[in-house]
């Protein structure tokens, strides 16, 4: 990260504890711009992961899912973990943007990081509403430049998430963060397809190469088990 997150303008290193832009946290180190936004590292860190995967050659670039399995094979992607709530939005970001959506690719990416920061590990089970379905809203709404004022967007962004919770939450539990990303860049792929006119490229099947990390795989019932 060379430039702000926030205002692109250059930044320089600190040690001194500041509240990150991204994730909201008081942390050290990071990097801040001349108008006082701070990142820290772990979010500066990722963000350039998602941006490297969203920007690297390649036909597969229009896919959603070949974007989310690669960035779930980078080595410091826990099995489950709230990176979750970041990762499908994003690869569905880059996905809609390689396949000519009109959206500003840097800035797209610093939201979908900031606004999955803040959804919390375990909505799923305690909230009644999957992280990385709520990220399928938060990349409706990055793309439409949703707010809470706005009209008919407001709705595409509820339907995306509603969706992708119903697609899940028929297959049941318990929790993976693997199949409910999956089953979110999937099923928010066809429906921009279907409100938007955009068309991003899918995989004829999808298979999962986590189930072994997973204590609690459901397995056959698990459309993407492939073990
Ligand atoms: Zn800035
Ligand atoms: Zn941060």
């Amino acid at each position: 990260m060379e430039h702000c997150p926030v205002c692109e303008k250059s930044v320089e290193r600190t040690e001194t504890p500041m509240d990150c832009a991204l994730c909201g946290k008081r942390a050290s180190p990071g990097r801040v711009c001349a108008e006082g936004h701070f990142v820290c590292d772990d979010c500066a860190r990722l963000r350039d992961t998602l941006l490297a995967h969203a920007t690297r050659e390649g036909a597969d670039r229009r896919n959603p899912v070949a974007i989310l399995a690669g960035l779930m094979d980078e080595p410091d992607i826990p099995m489950h973990d709230p990176v979750h709530h970041i990762l499908a939005p994003a690869a569905l970001l880059a996905a809609y943007h390689r396949s000519g959506g009109a959206v500003n690719l840097s800035r797209g990416m610093t939201e979908v990081v900031r606004r999955g920061r803040r959804v919390p590990g375990g909505t799923c089970g305690f909230w009644g509403a999957c992280g990385a379905a709520i990220g399928a809203g938060i990349f409706m709404s990055v793309i439409t430049g949703t707010s809470p004022y706005s009209d008919s967007t407001w709705g595409l962004c509820n339907l995306a998430t509603a969706r992708c919770l119903e697609v899940m939450g028929a297959l049941g539990g318990p929790r993976c963060c693997k199949r409910t990303s999956f089953l979110t860049v999937h099923t928010t792929a066809l429906f921009v397809e279907e409100h938007l006119g955009v068309t991003m490229s899918l995989p004829e099947a999808i298979r999962c190469t986590h189930s072994s990390r997973n204590g609690e795989c459901i397995k056959e019932r698990c459309p993407f088990f492939g073990d």
